[in-house]
C-alpha cells in the first residue's frame, strides 16, 4: 500500500453540489444548468443545453433523472433544491421524472453516444436516487447504468437504508463502475447510516460528510471498505458554521484507519482558532485546497 499525504486538487473526484466543485448559476426545473470553475463545455440535445466538465482529461456530466425531494434530516434544512425552486414558485416536494431521464442512452446522428465513454456521471443533483417516489423508475435507471458500463457513475444519497429497493438482480457485490456516496452531516446520522452503508455490497464506497454540522466519531468503523471520506461545510446565506477542528479530527481518524481524506470545500462560515470566517462561494473550494490537508491511500 502506497500512502501519499497530499494529493492534487485536480485529481480529486468531484463531489455532490459543492462537492462536485460546481457552482450553480441557474435552475430551470427540471434541469439545473451549472457552470464550474473548472473547464465547462456546453453540450446540447433536443434544444436542451447542459454542461460537462473536463478534469484531467476526463469528462464529467450531471444526470438528473428525477426532480424533487423530501427533507429527512438536519443536513436538508437549507437544501439547495428547495432554495432554487422557491425562486420559480415550484414545489420541491413534488417528484417528477425529468426529460433527461434517458440521457446516458442518447445518441448523436452518427450513432455515437452523446456521453462519450470514460465520462464520469454524477446523478441526482436535484433529488435523491433512492427516494421512494422514484422506486418505479429506478429499475429502468439501473438498466441504463448497467448498459453504460463504459462510464463511471457516482450516486450520492441520504437514503442508504433504501439502497436495496429495486436493486438489479445481477448486482452481486456491486457494479465496478458505480460509486455510492453515503451522506452524513452529524453524529446522529453517522450512527444510523454508517453501519448500514458498511454492510452493503458496493464496490466503491465514498462517505460524504457535508454539510458538516458537528464533530464526528467513527468508532474505528472506517477500516475495510470505505474508500474515501470527503468533507465540506454548508453554503448559502443561512449556512451553519463548520469548525475546522472537526475537519482536522476527521482527517486524523482517516489517517489512523488508512482511509483517504479529502477536504473539498470550506462552506460559507468556517470557524478556525475561535474566529468565524465568512467565505465567498467562489473561494470555498480554493480555500479548502490551500489548507493542503488531503490524504490519499492507494490500495
Ligand atoms: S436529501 Fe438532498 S435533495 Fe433531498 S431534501 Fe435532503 S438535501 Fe435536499
Amino acid at each position: 500500500m502506497i500512502i501519499r499525504a497530499v494529493r492534487s486538487y485536480w485529481s480529486a473526484p468531484p463531489c455532490f453540489y459543492s462537492w462536485a466543485g460546481i457552482i450553480p448559476i441557474m435552475a430551470s426545473p427540471p434541469f439545473c444548468f451549472l457552470i464550474s470553475h473548472r473547464v465547462a463545455l456546453p453540450l446540447s440535445w433536443k434544444g436542451q443545453t447542459f454542461f460537462a466538465w473536463r478534469i484531467e482529461n476526463k469528462m464529467s456530466v450531471m444526470w438528473n433523472l428525477w426532480h424533487g425531494c423530501h427533507k429527512i434530516s438536519e443536513g436538508c434544512r437549507h437544501c439547495y433544491v428547495y432554495r432554487r425552486d422557491s425562486l420559480y414558485d415550484k414545489d420541491s416536494r413534488v417528484v417528477t421524472r425529468t426529460a433527461a431521464f434517458d440521457l446516458p442512452l442518447r445518441r448523436r446522428r452518427n450513432g455515437e453516444y452523446r456521453i462519450p465513454p470514460g465520462t464520469r456521471v454524477y446523478t441526482c443533483f436535484t433529488s435523491d436516487f433512492f427516494l421512494a417516489e422514484a422506486d418505479e423508475w429506478r429499475t429502468e435507471a439501473w438498466a441504463m447504468i448497467r448498459r453504460r458500463c463504459d462510464l463511471s457513475f457516482v450516486i450520492p444519497t441520504k437514503r442508504i437504508d433504501r439502497f436495496g429497493v429495486a436493486l438489479p438482480a445481477d448486482w452481486g457485490n456491486g457494479y465496478a463502475h458505480v460509486t455510492i456516496a453515503c451522506t452524513i452531516e452529524n453524529q446522529e446520522q453517522l450512527e444510523k447510516r454508517l453501519p448500514i452503508f458498511k454492510a452493503l455490497p458496493i464496490c466503491q464506497k465514498l462517505l460524504l460528510c457535508e454539510p458538516l454540522l458537528g464533530s464526528l466519531d467513527f468508532h474505528g468503523l472506517l477500516t475495510g471498505d470505505i474508500d474515501e471520506v470527503s468533507v465540506g461545510g454548508e453554503s448559502g446565506s443561512d449556512a451553519r458554521v463548520c469548525d475546522y477542528d472537526w475537519v482536522l479530527d476527521i482527517r486524523r481518524q482517516c489517517i489512523e484507519q488508512g482511509v483517504s481524506f479529502h477536504f473539498h470545500q470550506t462552506g460559507a462560515r468556517l470557524r478556525k482558532e475561535g474566529h468565524i470566517y465568512r467565505i465567498r462561494r467562489d473561494l470555498q473550494y480554493s480555500q479548502a485546497r490551500r489548507a493542503g490537508i488531503d490524504y490519499e491511500v492507494f490500495r
